[in-house]
């Protein structure tokens, strides 16, 4: 079959895209396509153009694998030129998201029109690039630079309504309708004697606010900062205001050029394609089907429990939500429905959405009300002995297909398992803190474990939004054991003569959203804590019985005014002196990349030891969850790429010059082997 084919409709000629998954524009599309522009140039009887496609979206846009390979002609800005300068009207027909390449097609042609459920945008961005194909230069030209700018520096796309709006589509259509819509609008067009042709168009782009440019930065700037690619797409996007469109479109493939072959343009496409790698299970193949999952039980109301099962409650499933008591019951369903409320008003869910959602949700205090439940995952207090009793009443309680999973963070899913008969039906789904929100699940792979609930987690990962990670048994599964050996390292450098904002400060200035301390302020120094059996060891311990509990009592390792602001804290830096004087260490001023080699090589380390134990399956997986569950900067490609770039013979040698102040860290052999060849944990 043909991936672009062509049909006469009288004086017009159809020129239709069929290249699934996304209708990429691979080198075989591009050239179809610039036969049949050809052809309609050479043809009397053409007098207009239609391009649509086939699918439910118009097109993804570049094939993104063809990156990296010497240019083919016709390249895609060579046949959006040749659409452009094509002398009869071409308009496009977009039957769904055009995105990247998709969309500058579309400024390439006269007129484009769109169904309503169209969104249109340019996320080269959200891979360190820009739009190379004359997106930069051909939308501000089109729309004008106050809302090309958020377009390209963002990469987020507009709706339909929206492009129309903007003046980016000129019809909105039914999606029946489209392609005789576009049809006859073509028919239309045909007649006059002028059309519209985004680079040559001087309305939108003279008129801006001259600050525009300084506004947009100060106001991103936070977000932005230390960013190759959003950088570019501002200073091209204000080239296309004072060059010419030529010399524009020349310093947008320098640009390009120059950030398609950097470091961070390599991690973000990394990090994309490691999210997609990481789907794939070894020994589960594509004909293990996953089973029907249509009732899912949560138990717990906690933290936890609700946000997991809001994200099945709003994906469609039924839940039945169980805790031990009313009140529990009703605190954790009210936090729900606020949380769902904060979400409609911001726009992002409608009324109706929202009480249909808690509508499919059972709160119950009796757990014989999941014996019907596909999936249950269980949620409650981090302890052994509770979970395991849950398990065994679950696989009483349970019909023998049913699912069981925990919410564990660190306990063995094996040792659960045992508690049921049907440990092949038993595995851990860990989700992350709000669980409503955060993108990833780490899927916890039990002994004995079968191939089609692997395949059902994966499944159902996809269907309520999560990247979802496979990993092995091990305490803290891929991520929490690598933040361990993250954490030993900043409460040591406590010890030897650093103070929490200086580590923090480093982490955020490798492009952490915040550091160990923060992070443990916000998320509550006294979990975990009992206040019955304290003993005063541990710099956290006394901080809790200071009543220094973190940001929700005021203070913990930080002080916080009434705006959560943190601030240094005398007492806590007080407390972390008094247990440094006694620790034996001799103080001494510590180097921030001294910091920065103790906090971030022997996560790397971990990495390697999860790796050559095979609790995970591959590098890239290890980057997908410290990016989409960790905060790790995405523009650094995740710590295993990172490590990679820097070069591992780099952190070994970090790790041995560092070895005598980190005693437990225990090198990787692995790690070892591949310094030694000039070796890549990715590929
Ligand atoms: P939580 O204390 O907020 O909630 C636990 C809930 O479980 C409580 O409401 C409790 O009443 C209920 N519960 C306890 N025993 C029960 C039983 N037998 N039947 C029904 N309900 C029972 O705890 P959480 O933070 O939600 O953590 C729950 C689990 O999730 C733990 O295993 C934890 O390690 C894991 N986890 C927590 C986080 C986090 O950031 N909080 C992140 C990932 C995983």
């Amino acid at each position: 079959m043909s991936k672009v084919t062509t049909q006469r409709e009288g004086n017009v000629l159809v020129v239709t895209l069929d290249n699934p998954p996304v209708n990429a524009f691979s080198t075989e599309v591009r050239n179809a396509m610039a036969a049949a522009i050809a052809d309609a140039a050479t043809d009397d009887a053409i007098e207009a153009v239609v391009i649509r496609a086939e699918g439910r979206m118009f097109s993804g846009g570049a094939d993104i694998t063809e990156f990296g390979s010497a240019p083919v002609h016709p390249t895609l800005p060579e046949l959006i030129d040749a659409i452009e300068d094509l002398p009869k009207p071409v308009v496009i027909a977009l039957n769904g998201t055009a995105l990247g390449g998709g969309c500058e097609i579309a400024l390439g042609c006269n007129y484009r029109i769109a169904v309503p459920g169209a969104k249109i945008g340019l996320p080269e961005v959200k891979i360190g690039i820009l739009p190379g194909a004359g997106g930069t230069q051909r939308l501000p030209r089109v729309v004008g630079v106050e809302e090309a700018l958020p377009i390209i520096v963002t990469g987020n796309p507009v709706s339909a309504q929206k492009a129309q709006e903007i003046g980016l589509v000129d019809r909105i259509v039914a999606p029946e309708a489209l392609r005789d819509e576009a049809i006859a609008f073509a028919r239309e067009m045909a007649g006059r004697a002028e059309h519209p042709v985004s680079s040559r168009r001087t309305d939108r782009i003279g008129d801006y606010d001259a600050n525009v440019f300084n506004t947009f930065r100060a106001e991103h700037g936070r977000r932005l900062k230390g960013l190759d690619a959003p950088a570019k797409c501002i200073e091209a996007v204000e080239l296309a205001t004072r060059l010419p469109y030529d010399e524009g479109i020349a310093k947008e493939r320098e640009f390009f050029m120059e950030l398609v072959n950097g470091d961070q343009s390599r991690a973000l496409r990394h990090v994309f394609f490691a999210e997609r790698q990481a789907g794939k299970i070894d020994g589960v193949g594509k004909d293990v089907l996953p089973l029907p999952i249509r009732k899912v039980g949560v138990i717990g109301a906690g933290t936890m429990g609700g946000g997991i099962a809001m994200n099945f409650l709003t994906a469609g499933y039924d839940v039945v939500m169980v805790e031990r008591q009313q009140d529990a019951l009703d605190r954790g369903t009210a936090i729900m429905r606020k949380n769902y409320e904060a979400t409609a008003r911001k726009g992002r869910m409608t009324a109706e959405q929202v009480e249909a959602a808690m509508g499919r949700l059972t709160p119950v205090l009796d757990m014989a009300a999941l014996a019907d439940c596909d999936l249950v995952i269980e949620a409650v207090f981090e302890l052994m002995a509770i979970k395991k009793d849950v398990f065994g009443q679950l696989d009483a309680i349970c019909k023998p297909e049913a699912i069981l999973a925990s919410n564990t963070s660190y306990l063995d899913v094996n040792a659960i398992a045992a508690c049921t008969s049907r440990p092949e039906q038993v595995l851990g789904l860990h989700f992350f803190s709000p669980a409503n929100i955060m993108r990833l699940l780490e899927v916890v792979r039990g002994d004995a474990t079968s191939p089609e609930v692997l395949a059902t987690a994966m499944d159902l990962a996809r269907k309520i939004g999560k990247v979802a990670v496979v990993s092995g048994v091990c305490h803290g599964f891929i991520g929490n054991r690598m933040l361990g050996a993250r954490q030993d390292q900043a409460n040591a450098l406590l010890m030897e003569g650093a103070l929490p904002a200086q580590v923090d400060q480093v982490l955020l200035g490798f492009g952490f959203p915040m550091g160990p301390f923060q992070m443990a302020d916000l998320a509550g120094l006294d979990i975990g804590w009992d206040p019955d059996t304290t003993s005063s060891a541990t710099v956290r311990e006394v901080l809790c019985e200071q009543g220094r509990r973190g940001q929700k009592a005021g203070g913990g390792f930080y002080d916080y005014g009434a705006d959560r602001q943190r601030t240094p804290s005398e007492a806590a830096n007080a407390v972390i002196r008094d247990f440094a004087a006694r620790s034996g260490n001799e103080k001494r001023e510590i180097t921030d990349d001294e910091i920065r080699e103790r906090l971030l090589y022997p996560m790397v380390n971990e990495g390697a030891l999860i790796l050559e134990e095979g609790v995970a399956q591959r590098a890239g997986d290890i980057d997908t969850v410290w990016v989409n569950g960790y905060g790790w900067p995405p523009h650094t490609g995740g710590p295993m790429f990172w490590a990679d770039t820097i070069g591992l013979d780099k952190v070994l040698a970090g790790l041995e010059r560092h070895a005598a102040r980190m005693p437990d860290v225990h090198v990787s052999q692995l790690l070892r082997d591949k310094a030694a060849s000039g070796g890549r944990f990715n590929g």
